[in-house]
């Protein structure tokens, strides 16, 4: 029997949500039905309702679709054979973790097989159009179907706006810092871009002991809430090239390690130019699929660069809700900083404009 509830749906060509009735599937094998509590809304799902991710999962035209790949919910109902239980408090994250594919065992999670699938169907409209879910995952929406492995139980009594955020930003942004680039204490650090993974790579940057952490960032508020959560120097890229500034405070160097988290080419460019000779330069950055950067050769066969590729951090969620979670508990990372508005479903517009405008971190959906 499908389940009707309210979701913020994105049809093709639109550049806003519409409130509509999904009567949702049940779970199927290996499937939860979960009630989504808070999900935290990210930019990427801006560009995903523009329709130019250019994403396997969006591909062919998957059309209306619920989007949304971070939250926290509770599990109401399971499929045959799932692995979890009612009543039980979980985060939905982006990337699954099947366990069993090349990628899983060998200790590449973010890679798992099965991350960049067709969105599959978890309900229709009323009047029969089918609703899919891209990357696996809808969370603007009051109750969803997913699958088993990307949804991971939870024992907290973290807030739920605080526990939306673990599954994209958390993991993405602290996951760069801790798990890809591997930051050592006394190191000096630059982060181009401080939205929300750039400014919780600013934060995981602290924790580790970098002595100096330089945020790149154009927006003013930004670049206060990066002081506030960490960094040591901030640079307004209009108070003329930032790579000169950069190396101003690295003993004309680089940083050891550089991170971009600008969502642009550029962004990359930067990230790298502003690493020193054999430092690590990590990049998040996703523009489309197609898009091609250029990066000099004599710098990655000669200089000893080393560049690194995060996907939601190589997460593995049982490592990290373990090493992350702490954290949260005990105040040692600023939560308060990284939240925008808790908003209902109704709202969404706001919560949109809120991550398109730049105005807020971290808009929260709560449905
Ligand atoms: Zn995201
Ligand atoms: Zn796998």
């Amino acid at each position: 029997m499908p389940t009707s509830v309210r979701a913020a749906v994105a049809h093709r060509g639109a550049t806003e949500f519409q409130i509509e009735t999904v009567l949702l599937r049940d779970p199927a094998a290996e499937e939860a039905m979960l009630r989504i509590d808070a999900s935290a809304f990210c930019y990427s799902d801006w560009i995903a309702l523009r329709g130019d991710t250019g994403l396997p999962a969006l591909d062919p035209d998957p059309y209306p679709v619920v989007l949304g790949h971070a939250a926290v919910g509770t599990v109401l109902e399971t499929g045959a054979g799932s692995r979890h239980r009612a009543g039980r408090r979980v985060i939905v994250t982006a990337t699954p973790e099947c366990g069993e594919c090349f990628w899983c065992r060998s200790g590449r999670i973010d890679q798992c097989e099965r991350l960049f699938v067709p969105a599959p169907v978890i309900g229709a409209l009323e009047g029969g159009r089918e609703v899919r879910a891209p990357g696996s995952s809808a969370t603007y929406i009051e109750h969803t179907v997913m699958r088993d492995i990307q949804v991971f139980p939870v024992d907290s009594d973290l807030p739920d706006a605080w526990l939306a955020m673990v599954g994209c930003g958390i993991v993405s942004g602290m996951g760069a810092v801790v798990n890809v680039a591997r930051v050592t204490p006394g190191s000096s650090v630059v982060v181009v871009g401080c939205g929300q993974e750039g400014l919780w790579m600013v934060q995981a940057a602290r924790i580790l002991g970098a002595e100096r952490i330089i945020a790149v960032e154009p927006l003013a508020a930004r670049r206060d809430l990066a002081a506030r959560v960490g960094a040591t120097d901030v640079i307004d890229p209009a108070d003329g090239d930032p790579l000169d500034a950069v190396r101003a405070l690295t003993a004309g160097r680089g940083a050891d390690f550089g991170f971009d988290a600008g969502g642009s080419v550029a962004a990359v460019q930067q990230a790298f130019a502003m690493t020193r000779l054999g430092g690590v330069t990590t990049f998040t950055s996703y523009v489309a699929r197609d898009t091609v950067v250029e990066l000099p050769l004599f710098d990655l066969a000669l200089r000893g660069r080393d560049l690194r590729s995060s996907q939601s951090g190589r997460l593995d969620m049982a490592r990290d809700l373990a090493r992350f979670l702490p954290m949260l508990e005990s105040g040692a990372v600023d939560v308060e900083a990284m939240l925008g508005g808790l908003r209902p479903l109704d709202a969404i517009g706001e919560t949109l404009a809120a991550a398109r405008d730049r105005t807020e971190i971290t808009p929260i959906v709560v449905p």
